[in-house]
C-alpha cells in the first residue's frame, strides 16, 4: 500500500493539544525517583557493607513496599494523575507494578532465609518456621498471605465468576488491608526504623496517604461523581453485536476532550456502587454537547445498556486518556481497530473530515463477522470526501457479505500489505485499539515488521 506518497510530499500536520502533560517518559522518571527516595534515605542509616545479600533484600524491601503504597496513588484516577502521566498510563503501570510487588513479597520470606543455604544449611527450615511463626512478624505473615489469595482472586476472577464490580471493590479493600499490615510489619521488625524511629515516618506517611487514596476512590470521588450526570438521548442498534449510546451534557457542565479520548460512564443512582465502565467517546468534540459512545455487549453492564429509558441520567466521568491526535504531528496517519476499538477511531475520523484533512489516512478494520461492522454509511461517505482516506476490513468468519474483504485475522501478512512504505513509517503515526489480546498481537506484530515504537499509540480495552 503506498499510504504517502512521494511525488506530493505532503507537509507533516500537526494537532494542537490543551493538555500540557508531561509526557510518559518524564513521568515514568518521577516516578522512580519518587519510590526509591525512601531506599535512597535508608542506605545513610544502616548500609551494612559487610552483609552485602541482607543488605540488598532490605533495599528492595523497601523499594517493593514504596511501590505498593504508590499503587493506591495510581488506581485512584486522581485529576492531577491525569495531568501527570494519564490515566491509562497510570493503570496499566498499576498493573505492571502489581505483578511485580506480588512476586517479590511472596518470596520475600524465603529471601531473607536463603544466605543460610550456604553459610549453615541445617538452620534454613528452621528459620523459615521461626519467619512464619514468630510473634514479632505476625502482620508480616498475614499481610503475605492475603496478599497470596488476593492475587490469586486477581488471576482467577473471571473462572471465579466475580463480577468486575465486585472485584474492583475486593482488590481495593483486600490490597488496603496488605498495605496496612505491610506498614506495621515494618514498623515491627524493619532494620532501618529500630535504628533511625524517624525512619518510621515513611511508611506511616505512605500508609496514611494510600489509606486516603483509597477512601477517596471508594467513596469520596464517587459522591463527586453522583452530581456529573448527562442525559441519556437514545440507545440504538449500531451492529449485530453493538450499541451507539448517545447522551447530551444539558446541564451544561464543564466538559471538554479530544478526539479518541475515553469517559467512564456509570447508570446506577450513585457512583458508590462502582458500576463505571470505560468507553470511548466515538463522536467529534464539535458535536458537544452530544456524546456518542459505540458499545459491544460483552457482560452484565453492557448487556443492560438497551434497557435504559431516555431521559435517564448517565454519569459522565472523563475525558481521560492519550489516545488523540492532540500533540502530535504526522505525514500519514494508519487506524487499526478490532471490533469495538473502532469507537475511538470514529472520533478521531469524525474530528477530521470537517477539516477536510488531506493526509493520507488508511482505516484496518478487524471484526468476527460481516454483521458487527459499525458505521459503514458512514466510513463509505468519508472515502468519498476526504482526499486521501481508505478503509480496508479484514473479517475472521466468511459468510455471504465478505465480497471483497481480507478473510482472517489481521496477521503479519495483512498488515504487511497496509504499512506506509518503509522510507514514510517515521513519519507516520499508527493507532491500535480494540480488545487487550488483539492489541498485544498487532503491536508484536508492527514492531517485529520494524516499525519504531515511537509511532504507535494504542488503546487496550481492559485495564
Ligand atoms: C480505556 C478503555 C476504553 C474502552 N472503550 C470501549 C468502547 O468504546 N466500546 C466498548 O464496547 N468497550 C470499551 N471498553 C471496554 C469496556 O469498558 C468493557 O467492555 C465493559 O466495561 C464491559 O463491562 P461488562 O459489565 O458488560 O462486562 P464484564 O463481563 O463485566 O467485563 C468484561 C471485561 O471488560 C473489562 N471491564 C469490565 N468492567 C470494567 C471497568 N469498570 N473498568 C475497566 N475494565 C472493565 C474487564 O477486562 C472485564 O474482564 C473500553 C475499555 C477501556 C479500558
Amino acid at each position: 500500500m503506498a499510504m504517502g506518497s512521494s511525488e506530493r510530499e505532503l507537509p507533516a500536520q500537526a494537532w494542537p493539544s490543551r493538555r500540557g502533560r508531561i509526557g510518559a517518559r518524564t513521568s515514568l522518571i518521577l516516578y522512580c525517583v519518587a519510590i526509591l527516595i525512601p531506599a535512597i534515605l535508608s542506605l545513610s542509616i544502616a548500609y551494612q557493607w559487610n552483609h552485602v545479600f541482607a543488605s540488598i533484600v532490605s533495599v528492595l524491601n523497601i523499594v517493593f513496599m514504596a511501590m505498593m503504597l504508590s499503587q493506591f496513588a495510581l488506581s485512584s484516577r486522581g485529576r492531577w494523575l491525569y495531568r501527570l502521566m494519564g490515566i491509562d498510563h497510570a493503570m496499566s503501570l498499576h498493573r505492571r507494578i502489581g505483578e511485580w510487588i506480588a512476586i517479590f513479597f511472596f518470596l520475600h520470606p524465603f529471601l531473607i532465609v536463603l544466605p543460610r543455604l550456604w553459610f549453615a544449611p541445617e538452620l534454613v527450615w528452621s528459620d523459615l518456621w521461626l519467619s512464619f511463626t514468630q510473634t514479632s512478624v505476625a502482620t508480616g505473615v498475614y499481610a503475605w498471605m492475603i496478599l497470596i489469595v488476593w492475587t490469586l482472586v486477581s488471576i482467577a476472577k473471571a473462572k471465579a465468576g466475580l463480577s468486575f464490580e465486585a472485584w474492583r471493590y475486593s482488590h481495593t479493600i483486600g490490597f488496603g488491608v496488605v498495605a496496612v499490615l505491610g506498614v506495621l510489619h515494618a514498623i515491627d521488625v524493619g532494620r532501618h526504623g529500630q535504628l533511625q524511629p524517624l525512619f518510621n515516618w515513611i511508611w506511616i506517611a505512605g500508609g496514611t496517604a494510600a489509606v486516603l487514596a483509597a477512601l477517596w476512590g471508594l467513596t469520596g470521588r464517587a459522591r463527586a461523581m453522583d452530581a456529573r450526570t448527562f442525559r441519556l438521548v437514545e440507545v440504538r442498534k449500531a451492529s449485530a453485536s453493538d450499541w451507539e449510546l448517545v447522551l447530551e451534557n444539558d446541564l451544561r457542565l464543564p466538559f471538554a476532550f479530544e478526539a479518541g479520548q475515553f469517559a467512564w460512564i456509570g447508570a446506577t443512582r450513585s457512583a458508590l456502587l462502582r458500576d463505571e465502565h470505560p468507553f470511548s467517546i466515538a463522536s467529534a468534540p464539535s458535536e458537544l454537547p452530544v456524546l456518542r459512545f459505540v458499545i459491544r455487549e460483552l457482560g452484565d453492564f453492557t448487556r443492560q445498556l438497551s434497557r435504559l429509558k431516555p431521559g435517564s441520567r448517565i454519569r459522565v466521568d472523563g475525558p481521560y486518556g492519550d489516545f488523540s491526535l492532540a500533540g502530535r504531528s504526522a505525514r500519514g496517519v494508519l487506524l487499526i481497530a478490532g471490533g469495538a476499538g473502532i469507537a475511538p477511531m470514529l472520533g478521531l475520523l469524525r474530528d477530521l473530515a470537517p477539516d477536510q484533512a488531506r493526509l493520507p489516512i488508511r482505516l484496518l478494520y478487524g471484526n468476527r463477522t460481516a454483521s458487527q461492522l459499525v458505521a459503514q454509511d458512514e466510513l463509505r461517505a468519508l472515502e468519498a470526501r476526504l482526499p486521501d482516506f481508505r478503509q480496508v476490513i479484514a473479517l475472521e468468519q466468511t459468510d455471504a457479505a465478505v465480497g471483497a474483504h481480507h478473510h482472517g485475522r489481521m496477521d503479519p501478512d495483512f498488515l504487511k500489505a497496509h504499512l506506509p512504505p518503509h522510507e514514510e513509517i517515521a513519519g507516520c503515526l499508527i493507532f491500535v485499539c480494540g480488545p487487550p489480546v488483539m492489541v498485544e498481537h498487532v503491536v508484536a506484530h508492527l514492531i517485529r515488521l520494524g516499525v519504531p515504537k515511537r509511532v504507535i499509540v494504542y488503546e487496550e480495552f481492559g485495564f
